[in-house]
């Protein structure tokens, strides 16, 4: 049985609520003999600034080297929007990313059938909609340097720097070009290579590594105002698209919102997998602490649960158990509803009973897999 080793870090505001649940749907696993986990808990964000005066503590990062992968809820909250930047929540989340080099964001886009009525696009553009961005999170414009605004020749001038190694390109296409092959074996691969010389640099060196280890992948290339514009005509078209930081960034945003809900969408990030075999990985909601519904017990837990299932088909090559989560939670969505995603005829319940509809169609499907 498969040993592993799981750092919580729950967070700030509804991060803890949805945490629980997912940790319920990993317990289901444990109790039917599927993996024999360990967890340990952590601080991050404003809960660790008011506990230790740090939103990442030297402890936390201690705990993250030593796991096998992470579970983040969120960070964030109206208290501690006062406080000196070098100190905020959401550093936190900035320093976790850095410390464990997690360079490849992997956010899908998955249009569960009973919420097809929620997206803004038509149903038959929606429907069967399964597509994975995968954006590079540490390099580009957000990180190049030179940057900054200053007085030149007596007016302000803002710079920022597109920047990206080979190296970088290189181990991002690896990343999207081996989800492709494990999906339906195509990637597109978004750039602005007509105008851009680093992005033109990105797409020879997608096509290198395509060419030297990936060429059973078919692989395809867009321009990213023509990407936008595609995700908005006809999603289905694309099974994984691979961009950096900036564009992805916006992409991530826009295929996101195909699916209907913030509290539907899981992400990933993951580090190089290192000869040992490890690889750094930490799974999160895309969504926020979300103060305004905090301990109400209204959080939509289904995020943080499908974030479980990315955890099992990517860091616990445990596909099997990852899509038993996905169908429970479509089972689930057609008989109850938080608030956020409520549609007619359906029961409204609350953030725990949500979490206990899942383990129970776990384990209705567990019997129907047995018969
Ligand atoms: P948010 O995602 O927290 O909330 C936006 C809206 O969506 C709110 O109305 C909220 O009630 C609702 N919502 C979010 N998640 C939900 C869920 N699971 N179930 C039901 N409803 C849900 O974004 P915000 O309000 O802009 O930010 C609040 C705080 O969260 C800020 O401090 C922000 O910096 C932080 N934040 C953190 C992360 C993160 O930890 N990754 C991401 C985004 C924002």
């Amino acid at each position: 049985m498969s040993k592993k080793h799981i750092l919580l870090l729950p967070g700030d505001g509804i991060g803890h609520e949805v945490v629980r649940e997912a940790v319920k749907v990993l317990h289901w696993f444990v109790a039917h003999g599927t993996f024999d986990l360990t967890f340990d808990e952590g601080l991050i964000g404003g809960s660790a600034y008011d506990a230790v005066g740090t939103p990442f503590p030297a402890e936390t990062l201690r705990q993250a080297h030593a796991a096998d992968a992470i579970l983040l809820g969120a960070v964030g909250g109206p208290q501690w929007e006062g406080l000196d930047y070098s100190v905020r929540p959401e550093r936190g989340l900035l320093a976790i990313r850095k410390e464990l080099g997690l360079f490849a964001n992997l956010r899908p886009a998955l249009c569960f059938e009973a919420l097809v009525d929620a997206s803004s696009l038509k149903p038959e553009y929606v429907s069967g909609l399964d597509l994975m961005i995968v954006r590079e999170l540490t390099g580009d414009v957000y990180f190049g340097t030179p940057r900054g605004v200053q007085m030149e020749d007596g007016e302000l001038v803002g710079r920022n720097t597109m920047i990206y190694r080979a190296s970088e390109v290189d181990r991002i296409a690896r990343v999207a070009l081996n989800l492709a092959r494990g999906r339906l074996g195509r990637l597109c691969s978004v750039d602005k290579a007509n105008v851009l010389e680093t992005t033109e640099m990105w797409r020879n060196r997608v096509c290198a590594i395509h060419a030297e280890e990936y060429a059973d992948v078919a692989l395809s290339h867009m321009y990213v105002d023509n990407a936008a514009m595609q995700l908005v005509r006809n999603p289905k078209q694309f099974d994984v698209m691979v961009t950096g930081n900036l564009f992805g960034d916006i992409l991530s945003d826009c295929a996101a919102m195909l699916t209907g809900s913030l509290g539907m969408l899981p992400s990933a990030s993951l580090g190089e997998r290192q000869e040992n075999g490890k690889q750094a990985a930490l799974y999160e909601p895309v969504h926020g602490s979300a103060p305004d519904i905090a301990g109400q017990d209204k959080a939509n837990p289904l995020a943080t649960i499908l974030s479980v299932a990315m955890m099992l088909r990517l860091s616990f090559d445990a596909p099997h158990a990852a899509s038993m989560i996905e169908k429970a939670v479509n089972h689930v969505l057609n008989e109850v509803r938080t608030a956020d995603i409520m549609g007619a005829g359906k029961k409204l319940v609350g953030t725990s009973e949500m979490g206990d509809h899942v383990i129970a169609c776990l384990d209705k499907l567990k019997l129907a897999q047995a018969a």
